[in-house]
């Protein structure tokens, strides 16, 4: 892939690389992702001639498809891994993208997740982690954080979420990230330095899902004193508890409690 070039407008970059304009709900954290992806695969840039997308089922999954004008595999539920470690024996030639979500990639499809890490796949993974299963009507995944509501846990989950840069670390990746939408310039730096890298690379993208998640834990995102929609409050919650990994080592364990640790790291760096 060649060196970083100017990105172009928003307008261009829709005529470039989208078929259709999105379908997500108002509020939805996936748009930002897909335009930090869409100004990272401008900035390097990655050819979408030789790119195969492979998705599962989800909101996470519509990214890619119908979206790219690119050639895009939509497949069984949590099967996407699967899917794309075949691609890539089949063709080593082309860039293999999965772009699915939590529910797809890490609940569903978290063995084929694991497996891609420790065989080092290369493929770069995308994992849009809203919290839930967001499409199929909002319920529990492996990523739900302990206490929060879904339709299936509407007491409160009461189950530990996995933490999935260090789930894919211990299986044996490479190279992990984690980055919210609610920094989308370093969110699309960090989707560029994956899309670099030679090997398997799984990004954990903090995604926001308003209309499931957002609704059911309202008392999780507090309103500030000027009246703030449920998806301002969401990314606000994301951008005070979010900290880069960096500026957290300089933190007493206290001020760290409760911080989500964004950044990359390398597989051969002991976490965190
Ligand atoms: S259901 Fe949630 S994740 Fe899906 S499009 Fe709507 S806001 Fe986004």
């Amino acid at each position: 892939m060649a060196a970083s070039s100017t990105v172009p407008p928003a307008s261009l970059l829709r005529q470039a690389y989208l078929r259709q304009s999105t379908a997500f709900c108002p509020g939805c954290g996936h748009g930002i992702f897909m335009n930090a992806f869409l100004r990272a695969a401008a900035a390097l840039p990655l050819d979408f001639d030789r790119t195969v997308f492979v998705s599962g089922i989800g909101c996470g999954a519509w990214v890619p498809s119908p979206h790219f004008l690119a050639d895009t595999l939509h497949v069984t539920h949590g099967r996407a891994m699967a899917f794309a470690a075949g691609v890539q024996r089949a063709r080593p030639d082309l860039n293999i993208v999965v772009i699915s979500g939590d529910g797809d990639l890490a609940t569903i499809g978290g063995n084929h997740l694991i497996h891609a890490a420790r065989r080092q796949t290369p493929i770069k993974v995308f994992c849009l982690n809203n919290w839930l299963f967001g499409m199929t009507g909002g319920q529990v995944s492996a990523t739900t954080p302990r206490e929060a509501r879904t339709a299936t846990t509407p007491a409160g989950n009461p189950d530990p979420p996995f933490d999935l840069v260090r789930l894919v670390l211990g299986a044996g990746a490479p190279f992990a990230a984690r980055w919210p939408v609610s920094l989308p310039r370093q969110l699309a730096r960090g989707i560029e330095h994956a899309l670099r890298e030679p090997g398997f690379a799984f990004v954990e993208v903090l995604s926001i899902c308003p209309t499931h998640f957002g609704r059911i834990n309202e008392p999780l995102f507090p309103a500030g004193e000027a009246p703030q929609s449920i998806p301002w409050r969401m990314l606000e919650w994301l951008r005070r508890q979010c900290i880069e990994r960096e500026k957290a080592a300089a933190l007493s364990p206290e001020e760290r409690a409760g911080k989500i640790l964004i950044g990359e790291w390398r597989g051969e760096e002991c976490w965190p």
